[in-house]
């Protein structure tokens, strides 16, 4: 019974008030102060989470730090098992899960479950994966100078307590793609939840701890990014921070975490670039996907498309044309709803409302939707976006694509390397060949080819440049970024 399994981390009343893992027992915060989780469905508070003193975050850090040895010494076929095990819990709790999700952040059953399922699947990978990392040896003679008589044996060795930050999107996927590689390597794992999707990061944790993850090895810090946050992030117990979330977070983080080794995923705010030889049905039907699917709030969401006035016209058309099969806004529960439900909150959608709104003052044309009823944004297309505006100068988190005119494919290049963001681009050609050479001066992640911008397959790199990330995640790059090498050196006696 899942009442039973996930007993202990909340007090089990309507709202329940849910608890956080020191490590070894699921406790109600020490100063009384919560946070709420309120469903942008209907605004009811799906739960509360505590808010940890910085004694707590002291006591969680100082038990991750001793239980860290012990794990990395477990052979690593036991740690492995544990993981799996995890996969295998996860599924069994399903549907329990997914109608979590649902609630707690608005997504559509169907989104719900596919990112349960690749949870599981890529925790699975990530347990098969880990066994094929290998040290090596080096012999002193490669360099020039050197005589045989040195052997360097390198191994692949933990940081230590890994601090794992996600965000509210995938709170589930986001947060098992940090724990996973760490607890493979040999780490120990604070989770520090985002607020909202924090309960759904609450039941995983549950999960790796009923695996067999031993007592100590993983924990939470729950508690608003903007009170604990600085805290958490600069705490000297934590040796490597993997975190996903928004650029400006992802910046001060960085600033906080000073030299501790550092994994992130941040903002996307992706551009398309349809040439005119593309297939104009297959770049609308793409395009509406990947700027509207989970009310367009996905890194990988499609945030601008660039090309010249006559194809604009086309493919608007199209677009304004194919958008009614394919975009059904409203509650998310409900099966006559396609890809666009409410947003995170209403303070979200405020906020996209505005953007819209001084684009449109600035010249932008919003050809349709732009408006906001609570928490929900219409599905919007706007034309005559130039890259200052707000609604692409910054990454917006919600259903809107912009349309923005080039006078040339160089000059598409040259917005997209003026960006401060560089997580992904798409090209649309029905020539493969001028695709490629098109992608190779485009100073983003990775570029796509006739695909919208997406995460995955999960053993592909997925990297951000510029303001979109530092580092490299992927299941074996993941691993790899989750520990160090350890060279030790056999000199020849003198
Ligand atoms: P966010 O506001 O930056 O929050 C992300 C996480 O950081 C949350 O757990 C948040 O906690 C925490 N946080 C906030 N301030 C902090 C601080 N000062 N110190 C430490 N932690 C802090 O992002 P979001 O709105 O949840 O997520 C959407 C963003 O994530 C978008 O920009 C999206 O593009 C990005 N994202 C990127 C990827 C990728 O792979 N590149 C994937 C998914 C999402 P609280 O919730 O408690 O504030």
């Amino acid at each position: 019974m899942p009442a039973d399994f996930f007993s202990d981390i909340s007090n089990q009343q309507t709202p329940p008030q849910y608890r956080y893992f020191d490590g070894s027992t699921w406790k109600p915060g020490s100063s009384g102060k919560t946070a709420d989780v309120i469903s942008p469905i209907d605004g009811s508070v799906v739960g509360t989470t505590p808010i940890l003193t910085q004694e707590e975050i002291d006591g969680v850090m100082a038990a991750a730090s001793a239980a860290q040895s012990a794990w990395e010494l477990t052979p690593l076929n036991k740690r492995v098992g544990v993981v799996h095990l995890a996969a295998d819990w996860i599924r069994h709790y399903l549907d329990y899960l997914v109608a979590l999700l649902v609630r707690e952040v608005g997504k559509s059953a169907e989104e719900a479950k596919s990112e349960i399922i690749r949870t599981a699947d890529l925790i699975d990978y990530f347990a098969d994966e880990v066994q094929s990392i290998q040290g090596m040896t080096l012999d002193s003679d490669n360099f020039p100078g050197f005589e045989k008589g040195r052997i360097a044996m390198i191994e692949r060795v933990a940081y230590g307590t890994v601090l794992a930050i996600a965000p509210f999107n995938y709170p589930v996927n986001l947060t098992a793609s940090k724990i996973a590689p760490a607890l493979l390597m040999g780490n120990s794992v604070v989770v520090k939840p985002p607020t909202q999707g924090g309960i759904s990061a609450l039941h995983l944790v549950r999960i790796f701890q009923k695996a067999g993850v031993p007592a100590g090895v993983i924990s939470t810090v729950t508690g608003n990014g903007e009170i604990i946050g600085d805290y958490v992030v600069s705490h000297p117990a934590v040796s490597m921070v993997a975190f996903t979330g928004n650029s400006d977070t992802g910046v001060a983080i960085a600033g906080k975490a000073a030299m501790k080794p550092l994994l992130f995923e941040c903002g996307g705010n992706n551009p398309v670039v349809v040439m005119p030889d593309a297939d104009l049905q297959v770049a609308a039907r793409e395009i509406i996907k990947g700027a509207f699917a989970y009310s367009g709030q996905r890194c990988t969401g499609i945030k601008y498309v660039l090309t010249t006035p006559a194809i604009r016209e086309q493919l608007v058309s199209l677009v304004l044309k194919t958008i009614p099969d394919m975009v059904h806004p409203g509650d998310p529960r409900s099966p006559e709803t396609k890809l666009v439900g409410p947003v995170i909150s209403e303070a979200a959608a405020r906020k996209i409302e505005e953007a819209i709104q001084t684009s449109v003052k600035n010249g932008a044309k919003c050809v349709v939707g732009g408006k906001r009823d609570k928490a929900m944004i219409e599905p919007t297309v706007l034309t005559g976006v130039i890259p200052s505006m707000p609604i692409i100068a910054k990454e917006t988190f919600g259903p809107v694509v912009s349309f923005v005119d080039v006078a040339s494919f160089d000059e598409a290049v040259a917005i997209i390397n003026r960006s401060s963001y560089g997580l992904q681009a798409s090209v649309f050609t029905k020539d493969e060949g001028s695709g490629l050479v098109f992608g190779k001066k485009l100073n983003v992640g990775t570029v796509q080819i006739n695909g919208s911008p997406q995460r995955g397959p999960d053993h592909f790199p997925f990297l951000g440049v510029k303001r979109s990330g530092v580092g490299v995640q992927g299941v074996r790059y993941s691993l790899e970024a989750m520990s160090r090498l350890r060279p030790i050196v056999l000199n020849k006696p003198q």
